[in-house]
């Protein structure tokens, strides 16, 4: 028998509310805001986050809250 390490992914995702004029601008300001995703120390041992993007191909991207 061999030892083998199997790496697993999944998707993660966040959200940040910025004042915007229309979505494209929503976008933008996001990106200036977001200071990224800071895990616990026993998280940050076991999991490691990609960059965060914000995916413009789907409808829920951008969200009208207000
Ligand atoms: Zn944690």
């Amino acid at each position: 028998m061999s030892t083998y390490r199997v790496y697993m992914g999944t998707e993660a995702s966040t959200s940040v509310e910025v004042q915007a004029e229309d979505r494209e601008d929503a976008i933008e300001k996001a990106y200036e805001k977001f200071q990224g995703v800071i895990l616990c120390h026993q998280c940050a041992h076991e999991v490691d986050l990609g960059d965060f993007e914000v995916p413009v191909d789907k409808d829920y991207a951008v969200e009208l809250v207000e």
